[in-house]
């Protein structure tokens, strides 16, 4: 594989969930479905052997989506802990069309529906330069390309881990969204909460 989702979130205190989980159980078992799936078209219409290839194939596609549905309310569980979710709010179709299929295997969309009713989401525009702005100086790096994971600030010399950087941006624009309440997104004015966590979804070459 040339690439793929590497990291389904990224926290403000640098945690990466895909340490613990990883989402991306239909890239797991594409070479499964693949398998599969040829096991089913090598088989003659009408048979018996066909009809258990199609029932074997149904079943690993269950199998698939129950483990992302668990995958998922065990990690919106785990971050319902925090009064605030900053999050951005990423153009899924333009990702969709660089990166073909992958993206929709971690259902993200899906995912935020069900952290929605454990906690407080709040999204950042999609046009905030997260990974781009410096989190030390406010310095903007236009030329950060996706390659590209490390970079080094040319203004004050810090170095970043790319989604750690975008993490921290993240959290900060998300509290001035609740302070402000000018995100374009239409969120309202709020109290700041006490305790928060900046999520960032960045997604990576490998
Ligand atoms: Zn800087």
């Amino acid at each position: 594989m040339d690439f793929g989702l590497k990291t389904f979130l990224t926290m403000f205190d640098g945690n990466v969930i895909d340490k613990k989980y990883s989402s991306l159980y239909f890239l797991q078992s594409l070479n499964k479905i693949r398998k599969l799936s040829k096991a089913v078209s090598k088989k003659k219409k009408g048979s018996d052997n066909r009809k258990q290839a199609v029932l074997n194939f149904a079943r690993l596609h269950k199998k698939i989506f129950n483990q992302r549905q668990y995958f998922f309310f065990k990690l919106a569980n785990e971050l319902s802990k925090f009064d605030n979710i900053f999050i951005e709010d990423l153009n899924l179709k333009a990702i969709q069309m660089i990166w073909g299929r992958k993206i929709t295997d971690v259902s993200f969309a899906k995912f935020i529906k069900i952290l929605k009713t454990k906690t407080k989401v709040v999204k950042i525009d999609r046009f905030y330069p997260s990974s781009k702005t410096c989190s030390k100086c406010g310095y903007i790096y236009h030329d950060l390309s996706l390659k590209e994971r490390y970079w080094y600030c040319p203004e004050c010399g810090t170095f970043h881990d790319r989604d750690e950087n975008a993490a921290k941006n993240i959290y900060k624009e998300g509290f001035r969204v609740l302070r402000e309440g000018t995100s374009s997104l239409g969120v309202g004015r709020v109290r700041p909460a006490m305790r928060a966590s900046a999520v960032d979804t960045r997604i990576l070459l490998l």
